[in-house]
């Protein structure tokens, strides 16, 4: 039997390290192979390249350089280019992740063409109509044959929009990441020396989301409001692109706050493993932070990730405090990624 083909697609940062799950899954299980596609969504060398040699994914064998522009734009651009490699690839899969504009472009061009699209992090939910992340994976878990769902509220998000077959609670394939990387990270960074950093005596932040960036008086708010958290303790700020430029723009001062460039994952991994708090906007961050047993709050209002709020790990930056933190079960054990190698091999037949 020809080995059976699964052509993944990835352009922003945090597809890159759950890609990088499921690359060292698929390279474990014989009669695999995998295509990738980059569509250059992320470009810089930190926020892209590093996670390649860091997380030991390979080069990909496409990549598009396609960024900037409005959403349409580089949807339409993504669309253009992806459809002529599936063509000539024809993968048994496309598996696409999370949320992006890669995500739907992927989807888009792979369903049209009829090669089922396997979504990992499908089922996930704001239910706030104006994140483009919200319309790119409602969107997606629709053109999707394989959902695979990293929580038991994603699975029921999918049923109440009548998406029931192919349906897998497989876990977070980020927990898979966190584990892999922990020890590497404990040797290989020197993140705290070099930003003279004590254990338990610093909180780490990040923020990037367009609705947080896109509006001064958001942005304001947000940096006001990790200003007066740092006169607590000094917070770190690993400063996306699109905040810089809009900070810039837009005239908002970022003193008082340790502002750094993005770091790779490893150095990530360690500044949230010794953190006393964490303060984000993101998606995987906001994991991240119970994965190290940090309390988050997030700066948003409202979460995909509500587990980590029931939970007592996780509370939205203008909601009620924190309850007693308890063990959260549904991300799984770390063995996500292999869950979903082997879906999709098994699979195979029926699609
Ligand atoms: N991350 C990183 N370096 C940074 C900031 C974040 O490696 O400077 C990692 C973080 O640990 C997480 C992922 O990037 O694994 C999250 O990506 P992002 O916040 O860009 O996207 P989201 O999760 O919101 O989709």
């Amino acid at each position: 039997m020809t080995p059976l083909k699964i052509l993944t697609i990835v352009g922003a940062r945090p597809q890159f390290i759950k890609a990088a799950a499921i690359s060292r899954a698929i390279r474990e299980i014989d009669g695999l192979s995998e295509v990738m596609i980059h569509t250059g969504q992320h470009f810089d060398s930190n926020m892209s390249d590093i996670f390649f040699e860091e997380l030991d994914i390979r080069q990909p064998q496409h990549h598009l350089a396609i960024n900037g522009g409005g959403h349409g734009d580089m949807t339409g651009r993504m669309l253009i280019a992806i459809e002529p490699i599936l063509v000539a690839e024809r993968p048994d899969w496309v598996v696409v992740y999370g949320d992006t504009n890669s995500t739907l472009a992927g989807s888009l061009a792979a369903s049209k063409l009829h090669i089922p699209v396997a979504h990992v992090e499908a089922g996930l939910r704001s239910y706030n109509r104006r994140m483009p992340e919200e319309i790119n994976r409602v969107v997606t878990d629709h053109l999707s044959t394989l959902h695979f769902c990293p929580t038991a509220t994603a699975v029921a998000n999918l049923a109440v929009e009548g998406v029931t077959q192919g349906v897998h609670h497989v876990g977070d394939v980020m927990y898979d990441a966190t584990l892999f990387a922990i020890d590497k990270a404990e040797k290989a960074s020197t993140a705290l020396s070099d930003l003279k950093l004590r254990p338990k005596e610093y909180a780490v932040a990040t923020v990037h989301r367009a609705e947080n960036t896109d509006d001064p008086r958001q942005l304001r708010a947000v940096v006001q409001f990790l200003q007066e958290r740092a006169e607590s303790h000094p917070v770190v700020l690993p400063l996306h692109p699109r905040t810089r430029q809009a900070a810039s723009r837009m005239g908002v001062s970022l003193d008082r706050l340790r502002v750094i460039e993005p770091v790779g994952y490893l150095d990530m991994v360690k500044l949230l493993h010794h953190a006393v708090g964490v303060y984000t906007d993101s998606g995987g961050v906001q994991k991240e932070a119970y994965f190290h047993r940090v309390p988050c709050i997030t700066l948003r209002d409202e979460t995909e990730w509500t587990e980590t709020v029931t939970h007592g790990w996780n509370r939205l930056w203008k909601g009620p405090e924190r309850g007693t933190p308890r063990e959260i079960e549904e991300y799984g054990k770390g063995r996500a990624a292999f869950d979903i190698v082997h879906l999709l091999a098994s699979n195979r037949a029926s699609t």
